[in-house]
Parts: structure tokens; sequence; C-alpha cells
């Protein structure tokens, strides 16, 4: 059936050890920190170029003049072929297999040059659930083009009627001779445009329970079945859409998971999602966020103002200090929820905890930057003036995007405070059965 359809059942070939596509560092699994450092050192003086190096020191701005994106695109293959990219998943896959300690030692010798993960969807939300649910046979296909970035996958799966209440959706797929069909609508996804392979779930078995009857499947894009319509957002931007499914085909070997247990693969999914919103370079991407942080913002209010200096003012110094403060926080946090996950265990509720937290933390701080800016009269007609206006707007989509706020204080509150589960009346009932 992949013939017939031109699903892609292979990975783009290429060959080990070329300038293109370099052979993984010679960094052992069981590598020291000390001695991963020393080969990372000696592959930046050799790899990165010189200029980039130069200019990242000096900040965004300038690593975007002499980096321009497409010029990062071209180059990130080759990089992502040494294993650096994500260090800590095996060799066999795209990483190099080194422990989280080592894995963070490199990534802090990297940090300063600012070599950004690239497909992060694809990394964090169909990596994650590909190392812990996929076949070896799936692993291999996969997992390589999305750490190269050479093919790019989204996730398929709020719908209209299904956001929050995610396990409710209805999208279906039925069983054809050669495969599976599926049939629905999905929507608010991000980057579906670009997408070779979406992350999709989809109910199987309709007179099960909600959460029991849903199958994962990775869907190939590219077929006459998947049509991808563009959405506008508050920013102005059209970063997500909805896609419409009409008899989209897969194969057996594009099930993730068993069927009827998509359930269990969309939390490894929507954990790694959380994980995503809150972490680095969230809400939007890092070019846009580029230079709105808290240490900025501290810089910002001692620099002399036609306003006065904020840092001056008891009021802001009080704000400064809360968002200085809840920085520290969500650091410590999501430092705890990746060692969790580099160290193989799920990092559960933990992620709820960072999901909540640094996405309502992202909407003080580009209020204060908002307000701030404002200070200045001229500010709506610079870049930065611009930049504050988009991280304003693009923080509300933050809280909502990896499950709304208020749903992950219910998450807390059943799984870190033992409250009592949201009632819920058709709790055990056949999907079938539930009014929509
Ligand atoms: C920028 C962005 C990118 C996104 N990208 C993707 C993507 O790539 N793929 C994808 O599949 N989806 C994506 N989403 C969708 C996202 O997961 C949903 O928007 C989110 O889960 C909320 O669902 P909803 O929009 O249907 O809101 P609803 O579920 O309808 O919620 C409406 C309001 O009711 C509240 N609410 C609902 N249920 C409860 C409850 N039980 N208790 C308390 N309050 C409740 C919510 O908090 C919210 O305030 C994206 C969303 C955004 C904003």
């Amino acid at each position: 059936m992949a013939d017939k359809l031109r699903i892609p059942t292979t990975a783009p070939q290429h060959g080990g050890g070329t300038a293109e596509y370099p052979d993984p560092l010679p960094i052992e699994t069981d590598a020291s920190a000390e001695a991963a450092v020393g080969v990372v050192r000696e592959w930046i003086e050799q790899a990165i170029p010189a200029e980039w190096r130069i200019a990242a020191e000096k900040g965004v701005e300038q690593l975007r003049e002499v980096r321009p994106r497409e010029a990062y695109e071209q180059w990130y293959p080759a990089f992502a072929s040494t294993g650096l990219a994500i260090p800590q998943w095996p060799r066999a896959y795209g990483g190099l297999g080194v422990s989280s300690t080592t894995a963070r030692a490199i990534e802090a010798e990297l940090a300063p040059h600012r070599l950004g993960r690239l497909n992060i969807l694809g990394i964090n939300l169909a990596g994650s659930a590909l190392l812990h649910w996929g076949t070896e046979e799936q692993k291999r296909r996969y997992l390589i083009p999305i750490v190269r970035n050479e093919e790019q996958w989204c996730q398929l799966f709020s719908e209209p009627n299904a956001g929050s209440d995610l396990p409710s959706l209805a999208a279906w797929a039925t069983r054809t001779e050669t495969g599976w069909q599926i049939t629905g609508q999905k929507v608010w996804n991000t980057w579906a445009e670009k997408a070779d392979f979406g992350i999709l779930l989809a109910r199987t078995s309709p007179d099960l329970p909600k959460r029991e009857g849903l199958t994962c499947v990775i869907l190939p894009m590219h077929q006459p079945g998947v049509e991808v319509r563009p959405l506008r957002q508050l920013t102005g931007d059209s970063e997500f859409n909805e896609v419409i499914l009409d008899e989209a085909q897969a194969g057996d070997e594009h099930l993730l998971g068993s069927v009827d247990n998509g359930w269990a693969v969309a939390r490894t999914v929507l954990s790694g999602e959380r994980q995503n919103v809150s972490g680095p370079g969230s809400g939007g991407g890092l070019d846009n966020l580029g230079g709105r942080s808290v240490h900025r913002l501290l810089q910002r209010a001692a620099e002399a103002n036609p306003a006065g200096r904020p840092a001056d003012d008891a009021i802001w110094r009080q704000r400064l200090m809360k968002l200085w403060s809840e920085h520290q926080v969500m650091l410590w946090t999501n430092l705890r929820v990746r060692g969790a996950r580099k160290s193989g265990r799920e990092p559960g509720a933990n992620s709820s905890i960072g999901k909540l937290f640094s996405t309502e933390h992202n909407k003080r701080l580009q209020e204060a930057w908002f307000d701030m800016t404002a200070m200045v009269a001229d500010a709506g007609a610079t870049e930065e003036g611009r930049r504050v206006r988009y991280g304003f707007l693009r923080s509300r989509a933050n809280t909502i995007e990896g499950g709304t706020s208020q749903v992950q204080r219910n998450v807390l509150g059943e799984a870190i405070l033992g409250l009592p589960r949201e009632p819920d009346q058709y709790h055990g009932a056949s999907w079938r059965d539930v009014p929509r």
C-alpha cells in the first residue's frame, strides 16, 4: 500500500563520514564530562564558522546578521550528524548515548554558540513517543531524520470539540484491506503546513470508554486525504492550521503502540509537549523571544528613560525582584523535569508544574516589558517595540498550548495534592453513548 500512496517508508539515505554528514563524534557512551567536553571544544574550533562564533558572543541580533535562518538550516544536518544536537539519545538514533551529566556538560559547552535545536516538535513530541513506544524498525526509520531536521513533524491531536477534554475526540480510523483509513477534523496544528508526518490520535473503538478506544498513528502528510488550511492568530502570524482528513491512509507499520492503546502514547507526547512549551525558547521560538529575558529587563530598568529609571522606583523594584525570583524557580523546576527525563524516568505531574509556572511567569514578564516600553514615547516605532508587542500577545497562547493553565491545575490538584477527581457522570460509559 505504501507504494500505491507514495508514502515514504524509508528514511532519506545519507552515508556517514562525509563532510555533509560526518560520523558521530568519537565520544564513548561512558565518557566523563571532562573527556567529552575536550572533544566538543575541538569540534567547535573546526566546525563552527569563525564569524558565527564571534557574532554569537556579541548577541542574538549580531548572530542573526551573519547567520540567517536559511544558512543555519543548511548547516544544521552536519551539526546534528555529530550526535551533538541531542547527545543523550542513543547513538543508533542520532545521539551519542552519553549520561545525563555528560550531556549537560556538552550542552553547557555549546550554549554560548547558540546552536538552537531545529524540529523541536519532532524531537520533543514525536521523538519522545517513538523512543518510548516505537518498534526498533520505527526508531531506525524516523529518529535520525528528526534529529537532522530532514523530516518535519506536527501534532494532530486537538479537534474543534476536543481540546482540554482530548480523550473525547471524534476523528476515526477504520480498518481497510491494506491498513487504516482516517477521517475527521483536527485544529490548532502547529507547523502542519511544513510537516512530513503528523503524530495523530484517532478513535478505533467507539464502543469502548473514551480513553480506551484510541490509537496513535504516524500519519504521512503528503497524500490526497490530508488538507492543511492555515489559521491566523492574535499576533498576526499563522503558526498553526486546521487539518481536514478525508479518508487519509496509513499502513499497519504506521501505528505507534498497539490498537486502542493510543491514550498511553498520547500521555508521553503531552508530557514532552509541556516540557517543550515551558522550556527554553518557549513562546514562539527563539527568533522572536531574543532579547526579552528577565535579565535584559533588569538591565533596561537601570538605563536612562525619559520617564525616569524604573530601577529607582520602589514599586518597579518589587516587581522586578519578584520576576527574577520566579525565573530562578522556573529554571530549577525545568532542570528537575529534564533530569528525570534524561535518566529515563517519566516526568509525570512535574511537567505540569513546569508548564503552569513558566507560562504564567512568561505572561507576567511580557507584561512588565510592555509596561516598561510604554514609558518610552517612540517605543511603538522601534524594533524593540515590535518585539515587545509580539511577546505580550504571544505569551497568551503560551498558557493555552500544551494544555491550559486551568487544566494543569486540575492535574496537579489530583496528582500532587491528592484531591478527588473531577466528577464525570459518564465515567466508564462507551464513547458512543456520551452526548457531544
Ligand atoms: C499556540 C497554540 C498551538 C497549539 N498547537 C497544537 C498542536 O500543534 N496540535 C494540537 O493538537 N493542538 C494544538 N493546540 C491546541 C491546544 O492543545 C488546545 O487549545 C488546548 O488544549 C485547549 O483546548 P481548547 O482550545 O479546545 O479549549 P477548551 O478545552 O474548549 O477550553 C476553553 C476554556 O475552558 C477551560 N476548561 C476546559 N475544561 C476545563 C476543566 N475541566 N476545568 C477547568 N477549566 C476548564 C480551559 O482552561 C479554557 O479556559 C495549540 C494551541 C495553541 C494556543
